[in-house]
């Protein structure tokens, strides 16, 4: 086969990320690369940074994207305010917390895991246990919106618990930001990264961070260099911060930057308020439908997260099969469970722009007909009516 230009195939992406992107951000991602050190590109990163920070809901001078997807953002994080030594409480709730794990344990010190069962929050009870148990600890990490589950935590109650114990926080906001609340200075999270390709709707591949005047003296006072050159936030500011020169680092991804302005724009436009509720409001439709249809969440009601929908599957389906028919047949890609829910759940996403009554009503129709043609045990002819209702009343 010769290899020709690639078209990818058009689908509604209702899957944990990345969602669908706006047309208007895909037009900006198309406009002319200039040169990373041009004025106006200069202007550009300035004006991102003040999105950023609009986003956050912060006040945090330090607030940028890390030229590279959501993994490095929490690399930033642990990179920058850990030294080998340290004792960090790390929660677990999901996959994620033990990626945090693995990243404290690289940066040679010790993690105290907090579990919980996947699908729950984090128990703030059995944070404060390990804090009053570990006064050596000087972090507190924890997944704000665990993709995995569906679960929503408690960050405001995790956060003041931190400080309570005279320790950081560094808060995974990767699904959570422009699609939960959120409030970096009210809550005092002293540092959180997140993901464009979630709730931002914006393409894959950068991770705005933020930190806190506390976390910024605690990477100050470092005995050691931070270990990863790419990382080093002291490098990185020299290069994002008008103040530093812009003296080259490294060369931005100038298109995916212009995507990024563009998205934090539409934010800013919509008002992250009412992208909060939006988000809600399609979870509430989702929602109503998936029940009518018998089909249940794993999450309880109260921390279930609006825009990742982690549900049951019926008894006796091949889950997989139901995937690619989705997508095959509907263009409509939905997502497996991961790690012990693998091929226990699917995790339906309503992030962002897919945040919307059509993709409501795409999902609940193509999954209802495909699972009626599959012998699935669900209520047909119900889930659209149900959807409707919990919109419109
Ligand atoms: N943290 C959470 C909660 C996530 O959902 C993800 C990705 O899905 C990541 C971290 C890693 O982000 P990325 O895949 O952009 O590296």
């Amino acid at each position: 086969m010769p290899i020709t230009t690639f078209n990818p195939p058009v689908r509604t992406l209702m899957g944990p990320g990345p969602s669908d992107v706006h047309p208007r951000v895909l037009s900006a991602l198309a406009r002319p690369t200039i040169g990373h050190l041009d004025p106006s590109f200069g202007q550009m990163m300035e004006e991102v940074k003040s999105l950023l920070q609009y986003a956050f809901q912060t006040d945090n001078q330090l607030t940028l994207p890390v030229s590279a997807p959501g993994s490095a953002g929490m690399e930033t994080c642990f990179a920058n305010l850990l030294e080998a030594g340290d004792t960090v409480i790390v929660c677990q709730n999901g996959v994620f917390g033990g990626r945090m794990k693995e990243n404290v344990e690289r940066c040679g010190a010790t993690a105290i895991m907090v579990e919980d069962d996947w699908g729950q929050a984090v128990d703030p009870q059995k944070v404060e246990d390990a804090l009053k148990a570990h006064p050596e600890a000087s972090i507190l990490a924890f997944v704000h919106a665990e993709t995995s589950t569906g679960a929503l935590s408690d960050a405001k109650t995790l956060c003041a618990l931190a400080h309570q114990y005279d320790c950081l926080s560094i808060v995974d906001a990767v699904t959570s930001l422009a699609g939960s609340e959120l409030r970096v200075d009210d809550w005092a999270i002293d540092a959180i990264y997140s993901g464009t390709q979630k709730c931002l709707s914006c393409v894959p591949g950068l991770s705005p961070v933020s930190f806190s005047e506390r976390a910024q003296e605690r990477i100050k006072q470092r005995k050691e260099r931070v270990q990863s050159w790419f990382l080093d936030l002291n490098l990185v500011m020299g290069y994002w911060s008008r103040d530093g020169g812009r003296s080259y680092h490294h060369t931005a991804p100038v298109n995916s930057l212009y995507a990024l302005h563009e998205s934090l724009l539409m934010l800013k436009e919509e008002g992250l308020n009412n992208a909060w509720a939006r988000h809600q409001q399609q979870h509430g439709a989702l929602k109503a439908g998936l029940e009518a249809m018998g089909i249940n969440f794993i999450a309880p009601e109260g921390s279930r997260l609006p825009q990742l929908n982690t549900v049951i599957i019926p008894t006796g389906i091949d889950e997989a099969v139901v995937r690619k028919r989705l997508l095959y047949d509907y263009d409509l890609e939905i997502g497996a469970g991961l790690g012990t829910l693998a091929g226990k759940v699917w995790r339906i996403g309503l992030m962002g722009n897919s945040a919307n009554a059509t993709n409501v009503m795409l999902c609940l129709a193509s999954l209802e007909s495909v699972l009626d043609a599959m012998g699935a045990d669900i209520k047909t002819g119900v889930a659209l009516n149900a959807a409707q209702k919990a919109t419109f009343g």
